[in-house]
């Protein structure tokens, strides 16, 4: 797999960091920029949509019984229970789409990471924290879109989740939004210019200008 073209990407967070945010501040602005092709990963997930998640495009919104089986097909590259729901990536999508030199952005847990990191150890694991507890909390209450009950449950969950922080390779702390989302380019383009992909990038020119010795 490490001869794909394009990179994988996990972004990982405590529920509220602004992963969700992040990503799609960054796909908006290199949606014109064909020199570096980037897509999200939209996984299946058994919970229900929120006000405004259009199937297929935030999720693919299926039942457990359907999850279920697509597990028994061997169709999720990693899934994992979240919150008390199935959440899974499918495989299909991510190979093709590394394989056509697009970076893939998946959004999922650090359970989903554990299991992505072995399989492709290449993948960059990126780390999203809030800058703190509180502001964690606003940020849930303040994007409005999920029960009382379900933000108390995700904020325990916070700290177990962000226990797994050193099991990603880089961190970065979402305070102010616009230096979050410069931390993330940065680290977007550093991954593309590592030597390897540089050399299945620019073969010829290497064989240009080591020819020239
Ligand atoms: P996640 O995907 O990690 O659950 P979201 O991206 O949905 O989190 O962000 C949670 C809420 O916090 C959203 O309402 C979002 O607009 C807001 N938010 C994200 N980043 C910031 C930031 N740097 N400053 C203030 N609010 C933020
Ligand atoms: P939400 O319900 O807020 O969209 O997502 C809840 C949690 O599930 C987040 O931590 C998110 O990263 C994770 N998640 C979303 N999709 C996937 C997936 O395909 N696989 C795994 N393992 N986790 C996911």
């Amino acid at each position: 797999m490490s001869s794909l073209l394009g990179n994988l990407f996990i972004l990982a967070a405590p529920s509220g960091a602004g992963k969700s945010s992040l990503i799609k501040a960054l796909m908006e602005k290199y949606s014109g920029d064909t020199g570096h092709p980037m897509q999200v990963s939209v996984s299946h997930t058994t919970r229900d949509p929120r006000p405004g998640e259009v199937d297929g495009e935030h999720y693919h919104f299926v039942s457990r019984k359907q999850f279920e089986s697509l597990i028994e097909q061997g169709v999720f590259f990693e899934w994992a229970e979240v919150f008390g729901n199935y959440y899974g990536t499918s495989r299909v999508t991510i190979e093709n789409t590394l394989h056509r030199g697009i970076d893939v952005f998946l959004d999922i847990d650090w359970q989903g990471a554990r299991q992505v990191k072995k399989l492709m150890p290449d993948t960059c694991g990126i780390f999203i924290l809030p800058p703190s507890i509180d502001v964690l909390e606003q940020r849930l209450n303040h994007r409005g879109q999920d029960s009382e009950a379900v933000i108390a449950g995700r904020m325990k969950q916070a700290v177990d989740e962000m226990s797994h922080f050193n099991e990603f390779d880089y961190v970065i702390v979402n305070d102010h939004f616009t230096t979050a989302l410069h931390d993330l380019e940065a680290v977007v383009k550093a991954q593309r210019l590592r030597t390897g992909k540089q050399q299945m990038r620019y073969p010829k020119l290497l064989d240009e200008l080591l020819g020239m010795a």
